[in-house]
């Protein structure tokens, strides 16, 4: 069994974006620029957003975080990403999901222009992933693409399990994997809350993306040996031996599934950090188009 280890993958990804980001200055061109905006007070969305802010300027990107009080409305808050659509000096825009229940994230999704939607949730975005034309793609499932492809792990005409359908992890998912591209050529299955005999799928899977939401969902007696086991699932669950008296744990029952796998993903440490390495990619491919050095 082998650990995809997602920290050490992103770090090399994200030297090669440093110098990516270094060129397009020597070029006298601005830094990319990420426009982060974040409503409400939500820990979690925190860490995350705090995390992708960072990670801009660990690579010399430059990045605003617009913090909203958890009432603005919908109306104001497309109004800033209109102001942020407008402003040559921005290159990406991202809203952190999710939003307070009186905005609707279509809405604000649909109100991100195509050219700077860096997370890949456009539906402009979504059709051209669909048809397989260049785009923004959707920033985890991206990563997931770029972790198989640095373990060079060959997925064509394997038979990949996708647990959860998502607009931004399941389904894209099972798009890019089933994609005649590379990586692709796998034969997906796309399974969810409806699906019946969940095990039936599973204990025929030679790869398992799991994306669920439930803590520790996967267990040994649904994976067969030798599969591999991407792990999606951020799941914070009580712990009293920790100081904080919570840890993270993915999807999938690690401890009893990894000895069965041929790779498998941690959490921490496996999908989060090459989901931050897909939104920097798409953010430096953004600059890039918007300095007309892409169609
Ligand atoms: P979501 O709630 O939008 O979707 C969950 C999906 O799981 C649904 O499509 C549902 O049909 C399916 N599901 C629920 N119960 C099921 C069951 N009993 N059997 C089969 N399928 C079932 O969630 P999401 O936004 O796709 O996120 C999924 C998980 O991934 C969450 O834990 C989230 O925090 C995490 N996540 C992690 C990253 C990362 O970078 N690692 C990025 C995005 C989301």
């Amino acid at each position: 069994m082998q650990i995809l280890d997602g920290t050490a993958v992103a770090a090399h990804i994200k030297e090669q974006l440093k110098h990516e980001a270094e060129a397009l200055k020597a070029r006298g061109l601005n830094a990319p620029h990420l426009a982060a905006i974040l409503v409400g007070n939500n820990p979690a969305s925190e860490a995350y957003v705090g995390s992708k802010v960072r990670t801009c300027a660990e690579l010399g990107f430059d990045s605003t975080l617009l913090r909203f009080d958890v009432s603005i409305s919908e109306k104001e808050l497309i109004h800033h990403i209109q102001q942020l659509n407008d402003d040559n000096a921005v290159n990406g825009i991202l809203v952190q999901l999710p939003l307070p229940p009186h905005i609707s994230p279509d809405a604000i999704i649909n109100s991100i222009s195509p050219d700077k939607d860096v997370d890949g949730f456009h539906p402009t975005s979504q059709g051209k992933m669909l048809l397989g034309q260049q785009t923004f793609l959707p920033a985890t499932p991206y990563g997931i693409l770029m972790m198989l492809e640095h373990y060079k792990i060959d997925i064509a005409g394997m038979h990949c399990v996708v647990i959860g359908r998502s607009n931004i992890v399941g389904t894209p998912m099972s798009v890019l994997l089933s994609r005649n591209g590379n990586p692709g050529n796998a034969t997906v299955t796309l399974c969810h809350s409806r699906t019946k005999n969940l095990k039936d799928f599973t204990l025929n899977a030679d790869i398992i993306v799991a994306a669920i939401g439930r803590p520790r969902f996967v267990t040994a007696d649904m994976v067969r040996p030798g599969t591999v086991i991407i792990d999606v699932g951020i799941n914070r669950i009580d712990d009293a031996a920790r100081k904080s008296g919570s840890r993270l744990v993915g999807d999938v029952d690690f401890d009893n599934v990894a000895p069965l796998c041929s790779y498998i993903t941690p959490v921490p440490k496996g999908v989060g950090p090459m989901t931050i390495c897909g939104l920097m990619k798409n953010t430096i491919a953004a600059a890039k188009l918007q300095a007309g050095m892409i169609d």
